[in-house]
């Protein structure tokens, strides 16, 4: 069993192998699917818990396959990695959400503005352009970088970190912000967070979530003070209820993103829920 993404144990099955023609078909597809523009972006509202406004969303690809239907990107973002689609998936990602984002700014003015926060996976920070790309997105839509966040979360950065702080290095001088993604799970560490400029925590899901262990507070707060010692907000995945998203408050945490505040949504509905009242 291999760990993948903190907060399920995945079984590493003959038909996820490269070499399989499954996977093979399923890449052929994503290519057609990518060429087409049928992959479509999500967006979840994240919370500020001090007074439940919208403080930005993170865009989440989902993907109808004409056979299989509606596809997580747990099981097809790992093919697009594998075979370099994920470079021209991302960059279309980015230029989407982007583009709305632009429209989000000019429904509220709110300071700060509304973010948008887009998951990189670590072989679109190692081999290729990403700052090409990420300045190219920026000036076609005139965002302002302090509106763009970028959430890293892959082992593979740890595979070359010099090389990886480069690049984030790069990305905060471009002025976007850095969200350490799955923060608690196995592939991040404290390593990561001396050697790259993060400048929020997202904390994972499995932390937050009910579960009914008298560590979860210890360990959440922890978390929290060591963030904000550090000079980092705070972000808590996974608030699936009320209960959870009044105790991150209490905790210290600042943002929230989960169930409890709404699920991933289309760009229509996440304009609707910024144009309406925006306490959740
Ligand atoms: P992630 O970045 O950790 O995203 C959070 C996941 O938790 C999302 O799953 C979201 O729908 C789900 N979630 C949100 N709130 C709750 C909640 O209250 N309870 C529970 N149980 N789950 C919640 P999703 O959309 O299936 O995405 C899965 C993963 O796929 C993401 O995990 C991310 O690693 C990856 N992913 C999604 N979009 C992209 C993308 O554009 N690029 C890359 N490289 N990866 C992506
Ligand atoms: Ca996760
Ligand atoms: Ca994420
Ligand atoms: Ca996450």
């Amino acid at each position: 069993a291999k760990k993948h993404g903190g907060d399920r144990i995945e079984v590493f099955r003959p038909a996820m192998r490269s070499d399989q023609p499954d996977r093979l078909a399923l890449e052929a597809d994503l290519r057609r699917a990518i060429e087409r523009d049928e992959i479509k972006v999500l967006y979840q509202p994240i919370v500020r818990l001090e007074d439940r406004t919208i403080a930005g969303f993170e865009a989440l690809v989902r993907w109808d396959h004409p056979r299989l239907g509606r596809m997580s990107p747990r099981d097809f973002i790992p093919v697009a990695e594998d075979s370099g689609l994920i470079v021209d998936l991302g960059l279309s990602v980015l230029d989407k959400t982007t583009r709305q984002l632009v429209t989000w700014q000019r429904l509220v003015e709110s300071d700060p503005p509304i973010f948008a926060s887009v998951n990189v996976s670590s072989r679109q920070l190692l081999r290729h352009d990403l700052i090409h790309d990420l300045k190219g997105v920026l000036s076609r839509s005139a965002v302002a970088p302090g509106s763009l966040k970028l959430e890293i979360t892959e082992s593979l950065v740890m595979e070359n970190p010099e090389y990886a702080a480069q690049m984030l290095i790069q990305v905060r001088d471009l002025g976007a912000g850095l969200s350490m993604d799955d923060f608690g799970t196995g592939y991040s560490s404290l390593a990561y967070l001396q050697r790259f400029p993060f400048d929020t925590i997202k904390i994972d899901q499995s932390f937050v979530r009910q579960n009914g262990s008298g560590a979860r507070p210890v360990i959440l707060r922890s978390i929290i003070a060591m963030a904000h010692d550090l000079g980092m907000d705070v972000v808590a995945e996974g608030a699936e209820t009320d209960a959870d998203a009044a105790e991150l408050f209490a905790l210290g945490c600042e943002y929230a993103q989960g169930y409890a505040f709404g699920e991933p949504m289309t760009a229509e509905e996440a304009r609707r829920l910024i144009a309406g009242p925006v306490r959740l």
